[in-house]
């Protein structure tokens, strides 16, 4: 097979090579960079003239998307304390005097982060999609809200590229605990737990979380409606489009 030849041996389509020679360049450089002027060698590449070039933390592909198509989203959640619950945060069962009060495990990290992924796709918020009137949604395990809400955006058309969050709580100390929500949160959305940041703060004993009379998380996500998928090859190496 010659260089000119594409996946299944016939001949490339030159909008194709103009694709790979930013992937490769993408491999080895930057995970997100915007690269114009390896777009427009020949002319026949105008529709990829605004394109972007990411590789994937999730595998081996580079995914070509227009920066018109990223999406940012923001999440904010707020859940009283109270005796007799469990303290649930990002998946992970704190050891606490009390817990977090609400109609589901009321895991406010994992409500704020799936808000977030609504706000990215303009999919109105959990409340919307899961009812508190809903008893098939009583105790329910939060993640499992998450995991549906990603599904939610992956039907959409959009990847989750990243995702930061925030936990204020005066107590308990949390630090100990956020790798293990890093990866509950991570598995739910189906990327890496890379691309997850959990961090936690104390207000200082200000407001009602200083106060302990709750705890409120905030999140931000990325994400990213990509035209194509390329699957880095290890011969010719980049000519096996996923
Ligand atoms: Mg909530």
């Amino acid at each position: 097979m010659s260089a000119q030849d594409g996946p299944m041996g016939g001949a490339r389509e030159p909008k194709h090579d103009v694709i790979l020679s930013a992937a490769r360049s993408a491999e080895s450089k930057d995970p997100v960079r915007s690269q114009p002027e390896t777009l427009q060698p020949d002319g026949r590449a105008e529709s990829f003239d605004s394109a972007s070039f990411g590789r994937s933390a999730q595998d081996d592909s580079v995914q070509v998307f227009n920066p018109a198509d990223l999406r940012i989203g923001q999440g904010y959640d707020v859940h009283a304390l109270a005796e007799g619950r469990k303290l649930m945060l990002g998946g992970v069962d704190v050891p606490h005097e009390r817990g977090l009060l609400g109609h589901s495990d009321a895991d406010v990290l994992a409500h704020a982060v799936a808000d977030a992924l609504l706000g990215g796709i303009r999919g109105g918020d959990i409340g919307k999609l899961f009812p508190d009137t809903d008893p098939a949604y009583r105790g329910i395990d939060s993640l499992k809200l998450l995991a549906a809400v990603a599904e939610k955006v992956r039907e959409a058309g959009y990847d989750v590229l990243d995702v930061d969050s925030v936990v204020a709580a005066q107590a308990p100390k949390l630090a100990p605990y956020r790798d293990a929500m890093r990866e509950n949160l991570a598995r739910a959305m189906g990327i890496s737990p890379d691309n997850v940041g959990v961090k936690a703060t104390t207000t200082e004993w200000l407001g009602f979380e200083g106060r302990e009379e709750g705890i409120s998380a905030t999140a931000v996500c990325l994400l990213c409606r990509c035209r194509s998928r390329l699957r880095l090859g290890r011969d010719d190496g980049h000519d096996t489009r996923a």
